[in-house]
């Protein structure tokens, strides 16, 4: 009797699944279930002001649903943000597959999920993001036209993450001018979090570039491949954040930055490509100033894959690309100087700057 009422008290005090996307401020979301594949999905669609809304499908094995929920509202609403500082015609969207992605994933999973995307009709569009890839997206595309990432070879644009990687790589350097003078990484310590798609091409560049890089992965092997493939250093994943370096770059998932791990933070810039990385805006941010650390808001400086997906909606030009996702590197030095003349967080004045293109351009649309 006492655990029956426990369970009814529970329920009671979990927050309702309207508060919780009124809380956000979505739009609408869907959740998909299909007994054969084991299926069980959810697409949150964030916000549509700037244009259908794209980002991609998250393949994990969460603890619970609520942990899956509240994961997709977070990065939904993220991607709003994340093109409208882009400067993409693009609203905010994602999806989270719940499951191991490397056990549980089928094709049969993979084409239903494709049937449930074009039930949408377009207003949300997929693609690759931790626990997904191309060949994924392949099966997609047998049953939806509301799918990039695609692989070349069938007329996409391929593995969205080497642009992302290119894009922190370049948001890297940027906070070094800011915080140094000059963007030479040359000597300069950095710590990455986390060794897949992103993390690995940024280690290459960190290196080419003269960096002194140590990582960490929950999967042991990824660290030896890179010790072996780039020379670098290799630690267990908890010791990440302990290491005494200048720059602190989580590339695996997000709610690092929390009350314990900015803690132990000996470096003095945070900036990497995973998403979601201040497990709470307001506190972890102002927490890392006090702590005399620069942040490089994630969706800010991970837009460069996004920035490459999305362009295969327009006919696929690389050179449009790269030059979209260099403007990283100058948005971000705009940001920092924002925050300081504000005296705000630089996730708060990367939100401003998205905030005011969401209100100007839904007025524009108002008057078409
Ligand atoms: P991925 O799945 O290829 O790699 C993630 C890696 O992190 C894996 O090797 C995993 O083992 C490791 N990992 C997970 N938890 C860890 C932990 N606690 N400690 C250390 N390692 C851990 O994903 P990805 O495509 O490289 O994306 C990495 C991050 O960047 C994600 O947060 C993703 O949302 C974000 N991101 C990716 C892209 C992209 O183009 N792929 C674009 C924007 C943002």
């Amino acid at each position: 009797m006492t655990m029956v009422k426990s369970k009814v008290e529970a329920a009671i005090q979990t927050p309702g699944i309207f508060e919780q996307i009124s809380g956000y401020d979505h739009e609408q979301v869907v959740f998909f279930n299909d007994k054969a594949s084991g299926l069980k999905s959810i697409v949150a669609i964030h916000n549509t002001i700037l244009g259908p809304a794209l980002g991609g499908t998250r393949f994990w094995n969460y603890n619970n649903e609520a942990e899956a929920i509240h994961d997709v509202l977070r990065l939904s609403r993220g991607m709003t943000f994340k093109a409208a500082v882009a400067g993409l015609n693009l609203g905010g969207g994602k999806a989270i597959i719940i499951g191991n992605s490397r056990t549980d994933k089928s094709e049969a999973m993979m084409r239903r999920y494709g049937k449930f995307i074009d039930s949408l009709s377009g207003k949300y569009i997929t693609a690759e993001d931790v626990g997904t890839t191309t060949r994924d997206m392949e099966w997609i595309k047998l049953e939806t036209e509301h799918v990039t990432g695609i692989p070349e070879n069938m007329g996409g644009s391929g593995d969205p993450s080497p642009f992302t990687a290119y894009g922190t790589f370049l948001g890297i350097k940027a906070s070094v001018k800011e915080m140094c003078g000059n963007d030479d990484l040359s000597g300069k310590k950095v710590a990455v979090q986390g060794i897949g798609h992103v993390g690995e091409t940024l280690i290459k560049h960190l290196v080419e570039a003269g960096a002194k890089v140590t990582v960490t992965d929950i999967h042991a092997d990824r660290i030896q491949h890179m010790i072996k493939k780039f020379k670098v250093n290799g630690v267990e994943p908890d010791s990440i954040y302990d290491l005494d370096v200048d720059i602190y770059a989580p590339c695996a998932l997000g709610a690092t930055l929390n009350i314990n791990n900015i803690e132990r933070l000996k470096c003095n810039i945070v900036a990497g490509a995973a998403n979601n990385q201040l497990a709470d805006e307001l506190v972890h941010g102002n927490l890392l100033i006090e702590k005399g650390i620069l942040y490089a808001p994630d969706f800010v400086i991970n837009a460069g894959g996004l920035i490459n997906v999305s362009d295969e909606l327009d006919g696929y030009n690389r050179e449009r690309v790269m030059s979209q996702t260099e403007r990283i590197y100058d948005r971000l030095l705009e940001i920092f100087s924002i925050a300081k003349a504000s005296n705000s967080t630089t996730q708060h004045a990367a939100m401003q700057i998205a905030n005011k293109r969401l209100k100007d351009m839904a007025e524009l649309n108002a008057r078409l």
